[in-house]
């Protein structure tokens, strides 16, 4: 019994690792005006691929965290299947990676807010575990929620009140 529950700790010490690691690349996206989504993926207890969101500094609607991480471990792991590895991303997958986790076969997700309005590991859709598919992921959720949910949200405080500021200056210019 102490040997399961020192195991666990240990599991969550290490999911706390690692979205710290997710967490600081979705730092460096809100450095870049990207929405802050921070993503690694980890193969025994390696960090073998790591992205944060680049769709506006790309002109790519798919330069999302998970994708671009997904991509890199692919090419490390010179397979384009991800068996037996853990992607951590510090907000839930929208439907396009969560389809993507599926293709690559990954083992486990890992993320830290739930997103309420898209989120397809099981907030509004569930498509990391449908029968109907053809592999289904393990899931973990919130660790680290209120740290990156909190990235997100003064994230989008900040935009908001920009575009209000860019309003204001339109209508001045105008008169
Ligand atoms: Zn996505």
């Amino acid at each position: 019994m102490v040997l399961d529950s020192d195991n666990r700790e240990d599991d969550e010490n290490t999911d706390q690792y690692f979205m710290e690691q997710a967490f600081k690349l979705a730092q460096q996206a809100e450095q870049n005006n990207e929405i802050p989504v921070g993503a690694v993926v980890v193969y025994q207890g390696k960090i073998i691929g790591e992205g944060f969101n680049k769709s506006i500094m790309l002109n790519d609607p798919s330069a999302h965290a998970e994708m671009l991480a997904i991509r890199q471990a692919g090419k490390y792991l010179n397979n384009y299947r991800l068996l037996d590895c853990t992607l951590y991303v510090t907000l839930e997958p929208c439907p396009m990676c969560a389809g993507l986790l599926v293709h690559s076969r990954i083992k486990r997700l890992v993320y830290a807010s739930p997103d309420l309005k898209t989120g397809a590991a099981g907030s509004t859709f569930n498509l990391v575990c449908n029968e109907q598919l053809n592999h289904q992921v393990l899931v973990t959720g919130g660790i680290l929620k209120i740290q990156c949910s909190q990235l997100l949200s003064t994230f989008f405080k900040r935009r908001r009140a920009e575009k209000k500021q860019q309003r204001k200056s339109i209508n001045i210019a105008n008169y």
